[in-house]
């Protein structure tokens, strides 16, 4: 700041406003300071009333007040876009959770009247604002099944407007044929959208499979120490008006601590992710041959139903995947939640009960399936899904083997191996 120096000392009521204000530094360090920020300060009237048009344009870091931006956010958005869609024009929005970036991208672009076509395997805070907020706004939501590829061409209307795909599917795992379903949808004019949780920051490029829109719940393996809730939607350039300004009205921001703790996280998301993938896959495979389990829905495994697309089409598996449990495994019991099942998930010594995942710790969670599938329904057993984190595998492995037992001991028997 420059100012009019031929002011008298000041009083010490203003001394402990001003101190240190002045400061100004060209040491480098290897992460930016944290911006922890409402006001933006400006040297003119005329650099202010610049600052606000391009603003109001949403022209790359332009910020008249902390909720369009600060140096820390503005270098989150930056990096989210690079890292998600290297090689395509895209820009990315702060929200302050993933499920606000979900609700914010769909108000953006809906508007009464409008068909939405959804994934039947959604993450369930998803289907409720569809069924809810967005049909009391007049949005008619249609759920499809996941596995339907090219089909979905024919559930595109003339008032369809978004097709909005999760793949893999929360708690089911299917994998979609994205690039088909995205063809189809552009040929009609209509936009995609992709909740690309599962496997973000480094094992997918949703823009190379043709997606308008990418939405990243950072509070999961971008952040990844579970420490912080943000989201975030990558978006093409020419729709990026338009989310921005949704944005703008809606008021949705982040403060500058989370976003360097977000930025903290990517650091380290590549070699994290290796071990999640590594650390999964081996105690997937030991599920697999459980005598209780009747299979396993994680897409790197060659038995998954749609393994040949995983394959094509992502780089790798993340720590978060279900298994199916056989009919009657823990026993029959019409209680809300059967002894059998509690037996096997609580007192873990390193299985953490949760909703989350993505941070570096392990979870398991029984999946209530029921009521979040209306396209097709679940014909499988009941579901259990684990986040496997960084933890030793066979102290993992060792402590589902205890669950196991337990599991038996409920149902009246002997544990066997
Ligand atoms: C957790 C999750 C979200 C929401 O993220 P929050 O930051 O917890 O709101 C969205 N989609 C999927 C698939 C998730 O697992």
């Amino acid at each position: 700041m420059s100012h009019d120096d031929e002011s008298p000392a000041p009083a010490a009521r203003t001394r402990v406003v001003d101190a240190g204000r002045r400061f100004e530094t060209r040491i480098a360090t290897a992460n930016l300071p944290v911006s922890r920020a409402s006001t933006v300060l400006f040297g003119s009237l005329v650099e202010a009333d610049a600052a606000g048009q391009a603003t109001g344009r949403g022209e790359r870091h332009a910020t008249t007040y902390a909720t369009a931006g600060t140096p820390g956010t503005l270098a989150l958005a930056d990096a989210l876009a690079e890292v998600e869609a290297p090689g395509h024009a895209c820009r990315a929005a702060l929200m302050p959770s993933g499920l606000s970036a979900i609700s914010t991208a769909l108000l953006a672009f809906l508007s009464p009247g409008d068909h939405l076509l959804v994934s039947d395997s959604v993450y369930g805070p998803t289907r409720a604002f569809c069924d809810g907020m967005l049909a009391r706004y007049g949005v008619r939501t249609e759920y499809y099944d996941p596995t339907i590829g090219a089909g979905i061409a024919a559930l595109i209307r003339p008032e369809t407007r978004i097709v909005y795909l999760e793949s893999p599917g929360s708690y089911t795992f299917e994998i979609q044929d994205v690039p088909a379903i995205c063809a189809e949808a552009r040929a009609r004019g209509v936009l995609t959208m992709i909740d690309n949780a599962w496997a973000s920051p480094v094992f997918s490029r949703p823009f190379d499979w043709g997606v308008d829109a990418s939405i990243l719940p950072l509070t999961k393996y971008w952040g990844g120490h579970s420490d912080l809730l943000m989201g975030a939607v990558v978006i093409r350039e020419e729709l990026w008006p338009k989310l921005w300004t949704a944005v703008r009205q809606l008021g949705v921001c982040v403060g500058g601590d989370d976003a360097w703790l977000v930025l903290r996280g990517l650091r380290t998301a590549e070699v994290r992710m290796r071990a999640h993938e590594a650390s999964a896959l081996k105690v997937a495979r030991w599920l697999a041959e459980r005598p209780e389990v009747a299979s396993v829905l994680h897409p790197a495994l060659q038995t998954h139903p749609q393994h040949g697309l995983w394959k094509r089409d992502f780089g790798g598996s993340s720590g978060l995947f279900s298994f199916e449990l056989r009919p009657g495994a823990f026993g029959a019991d019409a209680g809300a939640v059967p002894r059998g099942l509690a037996a096997l998930c609580e007192r873990r010594r390193h299985f953490g009960i949760g909703y989350s995942w993505g941070g570096y710790e392990s979870l398991i969670m029984p999946a209530k399936i029921g009521s979040l599938r209306t396209a097709r329904a679940w014909q499988g057993g009941p579901l259990v899904r684990v986040h496997i984190g960084l933890e030793d595998t066979d102290d993992l492995i060792a402590d589902l083997q205890r669950g196991f037992e337990a599991m038996r001991r409920a149902r009246g028997e002997a544990p066997q191996d």
